[in-house]
This record gives structure tokens, sequence and C-alpha cells, in this order.
């Protein structure tokens, strides 16, 4: 028996409980790309402790290299583009991507405008679509949830 092998196991519960780790404590960083504030508002709604996500481990980190989650509201203006790009880039892997509202998705009203970028996806991966303008916490809560399976089955 090599000694990968003999320590499969060992590694196996390693592996489990990091993923249990990382699903039960998900940091998120918040970037503003161009957004009207509407689902910059709904977005802090959801963090409150009315709709409270932190009970389900989600929570607001200040700084991208502590985050595990980019949640990006708005279009991409021309201006905001290169800060996104670098927000991405600090974040450790493994990482996900939460757009939040039409602006987001497809660049929403702002669509084909001379300085906007028609959705975030063009710019970094997306793992979830919020939809709406503004989406409302039950919406964003049901996005996370999505985000959640998604971390759960991350290998
Ligand atoms: S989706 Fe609607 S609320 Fe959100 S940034 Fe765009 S215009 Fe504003």
């Amino acid at each position: 028996m090599t000694l990968e092998e003999r320590s499969s196991p060992i590694l196996k519960a390693f592996e489990k409980a990091v993923a249990w780790a990382r699903m039960n404590s998900v940091w998120a960083v918040h970037y503003n790309s161009g957004s009207c504030n509407g689902c910059d508002i709904e977005l802090l709604t959801t963090i409150t402790p009315r709709y409270d996500v932190e009970r389900i481990g989600i929570k607001l980190a200040g700084s991208p290299r502590h985050a595990d989650v980019l949640v990006c509201t708005g279009p991409v203006t021309g201006q905001g583009k290169d800060a996104l790009l670098r927000t991405y880039e600090q974040m450790p892997a493994p990482k996900f991507v939460v757009a939040i509202g039409t602006c987001a998705l497809s660049g929403g009203v702002f669509e084909g405008s001379y300085n906007t970028y028609d959705g975030i996806d063009g710019l970094v991966p997306v793992d979830v679509y919020i939809p709406g303008c503004p989406p409302r916490p039950e919406a964003i809560i049901n996005g996370f949830a999505q985000l959640l399976e998604k971390v759960e089955n991350y290998a």
C-alpha cells in the first residue's frame, strides 16, 4: 500500500472538513460597478437583522483578499472596469461571483450605452445571476442559496 493510499481516508476527511467550513462561512465583498444604488440598498437590507443572511454564514468582508464571493451590482462603466478586474484578481481561489440586478446581468437600462459593458460576465465569470430591477431581498437570499450549493459541490 502506497503512502498516498494509506493517507487517503485522512485526506478525504480533511477535504470534507474544509468543504464544510467553506460552505458555512462564505465571506463576500461587494462591488458597485456603476449601479443607481437600488440594488445596493436591497443587498444591504438583506444583511440587516430582518433578513439576516449571517445565520447561513454569509457576511460582508472589508477586503477582497479575505473574500470568497464577489457580489456585483450595476452595469460596468468604463471607469469601473479596471477596479472590478483588480478586485476579482485580488480574491484568493476558490472564488465565486454573484451578479445582482438586471444591469449586472445584461447592462439593463444602460445596455448599448457608449460607456458601459453589457453584463459583468463579459469581464469576470459569473456563478449566480439574480435578476430584478432591483431584486427583492428574498430573491437575493434565493441566489445565495444557489451559491451555497455551488460552494458545497466545489471540488
Ligand atoms: S438593476 Fe435597476 S436598481 Fe439595479 S442598478 Fe440597474 S437600474 Fe438600478
